[in-house]
């Protein structure tokens, strides 16, 4: 069976028509246990039920096939089998005050081709389904209890993996609606990263569906040519569509206290100088509460270059004495290939 997972356990609650309501509470605490790795560990699930369950469902829906660990040991990435056979890699990560944030795929491969990114390179092989989704954070939470300390837990989610999120909406919002029902992360707790795609975002709009989780947008520039050339999958009027789209969000959730980040990598002589700065200031004045989130490239691609610490430097300190709220994001795991926009098999 290849079902998602917790859809396969809807079909089992069929199977056992007469079982009590609170055995698929039993059986959903046990899943998300740090410590568990088997249905037998889930001793408050009666014997039977336990067997019929190993029979039919796995514990994960993939199977690990390599690990790799920064020199620091502050990065893990591991590399996924799907039951079809196709790849994905996932990558865990502790910040500088020893929180973990999984980084989770949501696609095998992505179809955006951002030129920065070795995913892009992939093309589009699958969505991912919510439970392999899922099944992500299941993984890096027994790993953490199991090899850094039965204490550890994760305390954020980003989407920032292989794959463009909203181009996989249902998985993702199911996967949302599993990790805030079933873990004890917040939704402030949740980053959705996404280039930007407009009937996507209007959905999140109006969908009573989606959960009210943090959205970041991959910007690259505010330069419409520069950001095709960044990001080729971008609409020729993206920003105008991305300037009416930015009001609305900031109208119908800003009292969900949700901010909006706009992601821009770093790229030498592409989008670095005063002029991409000027820009960037130019659209955030326009959409106004928006943070930015400057990312030092991470080299996937010999023709493109790392923006220099002093034009890094530069680049923030114009953003901030135009008012802008900016931060520098620290790259972790980049010799492992496991940093911003190298996950790639
Ligand atoms: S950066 Fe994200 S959206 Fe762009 S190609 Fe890579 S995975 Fe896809």
């Amino acid at each position: 069976m290849n079902e998602p997972l917790l859809t396969r356990l809807t079909w089992f609650q069929k199977q056992f028509p007469l079982e009590p309501s609170f055995r698929w509470k039993q059986i959903q605490t046990g899943l998300f246990h740090p410590n568990f790795t088997d249905w037998h560990q889930v001793l408050t699930i009666p014997f039977s039920v336990r067997n019929k369950l190993k029979e039919e469902i796995p514990w994960l829906s993939f199977v690990i096939q390599n690990m790799f660990v920064s020199k620091e040991k502050n990065t893990y990435k591991a590399l996924f089998s799907l039951q079809d056979g196709f790849l994905i890699e996932s990558v865990i990560m502790k910040n500088t005050r020893k929180q973990w944030t999984v980084c989770v795929s949501s696609q095998v491969g992505c179809a955006m081709r951002c030129t920065f990114c070795a995913t892009g390179k992939m093309g589009l092989k699958r969505n991912l389904l919510s439970d392999e989704i899922v099944d992500q954070y299941r993984f890096w939470q027994i790993y953490l209890s199991s090899h850094i300390s039965t204490s550890e837990r994760i305390s954020n989610v980003v989407f920032m993996g292989m794959g463009e999120p909203l181009a996989n909406y249902e998985s993702v919002r199911e996967a949302l609606h599993d990790l805030l029902a079933f873990t004890s992360l917040g939704s402030t707790r949740i980053t959705v990263s996404t280039v930007g795609i407009i009937p996507r975002l209007e959905q999140i709009l109006t969908d009573p569906k989606w959960p009210a989780v943090r959205l970041a947008i991959s910007l690259h520039s505010a330069d419409p040519i520069t950001r095709k050339q960044i990001i080729p999958s971008s609409y020729d009027d993206f920003f105008k569509k991305l300037i009416t789209w930015s009001k609305k969000y900031q109208e119908k959730i800003a009292h969900r206290r949700q901010h909006l980040t706009f992601e821009y990598i770093l790229l030498r002589g592409i989008n670095d100088d005063e002029h991409h700065a000027k820009a960037l200031v130019k659209l955030i004045h326009l959409i106004t509460n928006v943070r930015v989130n400057l990312i030092p490239y991470n080299i996937t691609d010999p023709a493109l270059k790392k923006t220099s610490k002093q034009q890094m430097d530069f680049f923030q300190n114009y953003l901030k004495e135009h008012g802008v709220q900016v931060t520098i994001r620290k790259s972790f795991g980049d010799e492992i290939q496991a940093a911003c926009g190298q996950l790639v098999i």
